[in-house]
């Protein structure tokens, strides 16, 4: 079967690394024309890093991060709403990894490389256009570069993964125009701390108009020096007005600071790490609604192309890995392809729909939402007015629409069809 992954980020390494271990051979088409390690901070959750270890990579992802064993949520004058163990700490039997983005995406470079070799993945091919014939589809690219069109090819399937701008979404759905922008920009960056100076914690705190939010992403194993990963939402602008079309610029820090001021706890003092922080960067808070269909043909969606979410509760990056996993499972178990895209549509589009309008309702981050409607006084008792259980409520509901909740993530099936081969970690 000839498999086309269209995007090379860390949905359709992925996706390539899952299927080669299921024995077909895809090749993926990469708009960028040299590959580098982009972003800063992603959380991969137990359920991804499963899907992970599964492939044989959990060595290789542990040793590029840092498994996390809490999560703190705190209001902005330093009261704590909530404290949960994390990963391994939590009871679960794969660990929550807080990780660089394109250190990620590098480390699954090397594996389809050395797994399909070379030519697995086409840089500097960006889709441009898909036709959908009787038997097969033509994917028609182009150099984003110089606008030459370049090769065409043919596939038996083709996977999306192309982003939340992308190309195979917008040929199926060219009215819908740019993400949806809730109004808040996400300033973010990386601090470097001295060894120590926090833990294996995320830390999450204030509200929806003014948070912050920081973990570790690295730590250096000789000098214990620490890659603290942040993010500073703030609401800058009205739900739905247009975003600025650079979405990845680089910004001047000065104005944040003096909004920070007093933002400080245990281990951080908010202000101090962003002014010692690299690069800032700033870009917005998008998604898209949920479609009615990712499958046409014989071309489907995954990852950021299928449901871009808000950031909130760590799950884009881990439910694009699951949609990987799950695809390609799918095409390995079923009768014929389009069988198998069915399958794979109807185990994760409701799936991933409800988690992206769970976000917009502010996930997990609701208990922030909470406390500082009801006890923005410093003088209240949080205890008396957002009682204990119904914090624990919101955590373990969210768990379950995202599928980490721990007792139900040893129970679900594995990814792995049987006899298909898996690295040793
Ligand atoms: C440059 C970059 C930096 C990011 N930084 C962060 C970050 O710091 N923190 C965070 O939480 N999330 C970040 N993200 C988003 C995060 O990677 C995703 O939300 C998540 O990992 C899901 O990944 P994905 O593979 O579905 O999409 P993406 O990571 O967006 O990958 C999509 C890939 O498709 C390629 N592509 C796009 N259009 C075409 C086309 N027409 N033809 C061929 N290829 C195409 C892109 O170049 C990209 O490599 C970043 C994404 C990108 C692209």
């Amino acid at each position: 079967m000839r498999i086309a992954i269209v995007g090379g980020g860390i949905v359709g390494l992925t996706t390539a690394v899952s299927l080669a271990r299921v024995g077909f051979r895809p090749t993926v088409y990469e708009a960028v024309k040299k590959p580098s390690p982009l972003g800063v901070g992603i959380n991969v959750l137990p359920h991804a890093v499963r899907e992970i270890a599964e492939l044989g990579l959990l060595a290789r992802l542990t040793a590029i991060g840092v498994s996390i064993e809490d999560l703190v949520y705190r209001m902005a004058d330093g009261r704590e709403v909530w404290h949960e163990p994390r990963g391994l700490s939590a009871g679960y039997d794969w660990p929550q990894v807080a990780v660089h983005r394109g250190r990620l995406q590098m480390m699954l470079l090397e594996e389809v490389q050395s797994a399909l070799g070379p030519d697995a993945v086409r840089f500097g091919h960006a889709l441009a256009a898909l036709r959908l014939g009787e038997t097969s589809t033509r994917l028609d690219f182009v150099d984003r570069e110089t606008g030459a069109p370049l090769q065409g090819v043919d596939a038996d399937v083709v996977i999306g993964a192309d982003g939340i701008h992308s190309a195979v979404r917008k040929q199926f759905y060219p009215q819908e125009g740019i993400p949806k922008w809730s109004g808040v920009s996400l300033f973010r960056g990386t601090t470097l701390l001295p060894k120590g100076q926090v833990g294996a914690l995320m830390h999450w705190t204030g509200h929806s108009r003014q948070k912050f939010a920081g973990y570790p992403i690295s730590i250096d194993p000789q000098s214990g020096e620490i890659v603290f990963n942040w993010i500073c939402d703030l609401k800058t602008a009205e739900a739905g007005s247009t975003p600025r079309e650079d979405w990845n610029r680089r910004v001047d820090r000065a104005p944040l600071l003096p909004r920070y001021a007093g933002w400080q706890w245990p281990g951080i003092d908010v202000q101090q790490v962003v002014a010692a922080a690299g690069d800032v960067f700033e870009f917005p808070m998008v998604d898209r609604d949920p479609l009615p269909r990712w499958t046409h043909g014989r071309v489907t969606l995954a990852g950021d192309a299928a449901h871009p979410m808000y950031p909130i509760g760590s799950n884009g990056a881990t439910q694009g890995i699951l949609d990987a996993r799950a695809v390609a499972f799918h095409l390995a178990t079923a009768p014929d392809a389009d069988e198998a895209l069915a399958r794979y549509e109807a185990e994760r589009r409701e799936a991933t729909s409800r988690i992206v309008l769970t976000n917009r309702a502010h996930g997990p981050d609701k208990v922030l939402e909470i406390a500082a409607a009801r006890a923005a006084d410093p003088g209240t008792d949080l205890a008396s007015v957002f009682p204990r259980a119904e914090r624990a409520q919101i955590s373990q509901d969210y768990k379950v629409i995202a599928g980490f909740d721990p007792v139900l993530l040893k129970q679900r099936r594995s990814y792995t069809p049987q006899g298909s081969s898996t690295i040793p970690a």
